[in-house]
């Protein structure tokens, strides 16, 4: 990856039993991923791509403190949804939490999972442990640092070429196709 070496090893501090988030949960979303979703934007990210939108969610000790607890009672809120996607911030960077939320909200409500990572699915497979559970919590990935050199507007749910939308097998993390 030359100037975008993987960050899958590196974590916001855990604190049990609470997730740290750069703004609020959102329903009804249509732009990232196929349906109503819900969306949860996380804190914290270590890749600082050039041209990121939300530089403001890169500080792993910025945004604010969640009860996970508390998201699980407002999800359940949210009617009419499809699924719900991790964005960020890094959601790997946070990957207990994530799948903690994750497995809530595809055996509890029925829904299916997408996560967004600056790190691509390899560097994800290789870095293993809870960051490869969460992986194998989702039903899709889309991958990748935001390279400003490679923009463009037209992706869907992407924002430059090098990003890839992998749909994954759900407990496996295969890849089952390339969007
Ligand atoms: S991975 Fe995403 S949030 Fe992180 S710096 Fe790159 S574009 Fe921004």
């Amino acid at each position: 990856m030359g100037k975008y070496p993987s960050t899958a090893n590196r974590l916001v501090p855990e604190i049990p039993g609470k997730i740290r988030l750069s703004g609020p949960l959102e329903h009804d979303n249509i732009v990232n991923g196929y349906g109503l979703r819900a969306v949860l934007w996380t804190q914290g990210c270590f890749k600082h791509c050039p041209g990121c939108q939300n530089p403001e969610t890169w500080d792993p000790e910025g945004g604010f403190l969640v009860d996970i607890e508390e998201i699980k009672s407002r999800l359940k809120e949210f009617k009419g949804q499809s699924g719900i996607t991790f964005c960020g911030g890094e959601p790997f960077a946070q990957p207990k939490a994530c799948k903690e939320i994750a497995d809530f909200c595809r055996k509890e409500l029925g829904w299916n999972i997408w996560s967004f990572s600056g790190n691509t699915y390899e560097e994800i497979v290789e870095q293993g442990g809870d960051s490869l559970a969460f992986l194998k919590s989702l039903d899709a990935l889309i991958d990748g640092p935001f390279i400003l050199a490679q923009r463009d507007l037209t992706l869907k749910f992407r924002g430059s070429k090098n990003q890839r939308l992998l749909h994954l097998e759900y407990g496996t993390a295969k890849i089952l196709k390339v969007e």
